[in-house]
């Protein structure tokens, strides 16, 4: 890890940090796994930038920004330890992950390997995939941890894999994937092989460095544990890949004519890209990642952990609630239930004493036979700025199993 984590110093900064959270004085939320609450910073850069555009012009407000929005990429690159050329700016973290994914060069007889965890939009891309170029899909089965099994992944890397889909934090199950030791499997096994991961829960929540991962594509989105605003992603495609990729779109800013009848794809991962964007969102994207670099992604993983773990304890000791996350190592996504009470109406119930939390629906997932149930489960997620009264505040509003349902 490269800063240097200061505990005490995150802790002694949390208060200053809400309090440039204009949020926090509204609601206790515990939706930054749906969508967080930006800090001030990254609001200021959008409504700044949103103001400019009504004073001199859409275009001529991009136009002054432009030296700040290089720095995004840049800003995107550091906090992945990537290169700016290597990072494409999206509306989200499916597109830029659909982006890069339908553009690898599969073939008739080709096999993918996921998880059991991996997230549904991927799963119907990959389904998509599969069914027009013929390639099997082969679900690795889980550890006794409920994570992917290192053993039964290699055993699958023995025979030819094209492509590994991996999603870091699942949106509903706890865990984190461990996936440097899968990049090292696969790099062992099947040095050619594409390694794809979705790291839309885990950017900001987690540090993340492509090198160590061995990935070949990383996605993430601004809104959630980045803080940033909605309506903005990224995507990371390795420097070595992007010429032996055809982007499945194409428009002027991907390509540039050379004559009537042919173009010429950019070189750099902005081939992803399409030429209209959001502007201001991408500004309010850098601040997010500047904030979160600023604070130190050890210290944000390592006081979620802890939060969330006091979370846990205390849905499971104080509450009689059922906690089913699993995972050798957890995330701030807490996944539980009160036994004989409906999840929806926890989730309405907290919603009138203004704390938000969210539903985690079966639609999210289908690969996992365990997770059958998961339409009747809430999830709380965690971020650094959750404070322990928060949490007291949390457990005392939850209806409490057997008085109610
Ligand atoms: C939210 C989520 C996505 C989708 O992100 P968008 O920005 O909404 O496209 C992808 N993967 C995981 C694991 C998610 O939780």
């Amino acid at each position: 890890m490269k800063e240097r984590i200061n505990l005490t110093s995150l802790d002694a900064r949390i208060p200053a940090l809400r309090a440039e959270t204009p949020g926090t004085a509204h609601v206790m939320h515990f939706n930054h796994a749906g969508s967080s609450l930006s800090p001030q910073p990254v609001l200021d850069a959008v409504f700044d930038h949103l103001t400019l555009e009504a004073t001199i012009g859409g275009y001529e407000a991009a136009a002054l920004a432009n030296d700040r929005l290089e720095g995004v990429y840049a800003s995107i690159a550091h906090l992945l330890n990537a290169s700016p050329d290597e990072i494409a700016l999206v509306e989200n973290a499916t597109r830029g992950w659909d982006m890069a994914v339908y553009a690898i060069p599969f073939a008739p007889g080709d096999r993918i390997l996921t998880s059991k965890s991996e997230y549904a939009s991927n799963l119907v891309a990959m389904i998509q995939i599969a069914e027009r170029h013929d390639v099997t899909i082969d679900v690795i089965p889980n550890d006794e941890h409920g994570q992917i099994s290192l053993d039964a992944l290699a055993t699958a890397l023995r025979q030819p894999v094209t492509a590994v889909f991996v999603t870091h934090i699942p949106t509903n199950d706890g865990l984190v994937q461990p996936i440097e030791e899968i990049g090292a499997l696969i790099r062992e096994h099947r040095p050619e092989c594409w390694y794809v991961i979705d790291a839309c829960q885990s950017a900001g929540q987690i540090p993340l460095d492509v090198e160590r991962i061995q990935c070949d594509i990383l996605s993430a989105t601004s809104r959630k544990y980045l803080r940033g605003p909605r309506g903005v992603g990224f995507v990371y495609i390795r420097r070595s890949r992007i010429d032996t990729m055809e982007p499945p779109l194409l428009d002027l800013h991907a390509a540039d004519l050379t004559s009537p009848a042919s173009y010429v794809m950019r070189s750099d991962a902005r081939r992803f890209e399409n030429w209209e964007s959001y502007v201001a969102g991408r500004l309010g994207l850098g601040a997010a990642v500047g904030y979160a670099l600023e604070i130190g992604l050890g210290a944000i993983q390592e006081r979620v952990q802890r939060q969330a773990s006091q979370l846990r304890g205390r849905l499971q000791e104080d509450a009689g609630a059922t906690v089913h996350d699993v995972g050798e190592v957890q995330s701030g996504l807490v996944t539980f239930s009160l036994p004989g009470v409906d999840a929806a109406a926890i989730v309405q119930s907290l919603a009138e004493k203004r704390i938000n939390v969210s539903l985690s629906n079966i639609y999210r997932t289908f690969l996992d036979p365990a997770q059958d149930a998961i339409g009747t489960f809430v999830r709380a997620s965690v971020h650094y700025i959750a404070t322990g009264e928060e949490i007291d505040s949390l457990i005392a509003a939850l209806p409490r199993s057997g008085r109610i349902g």
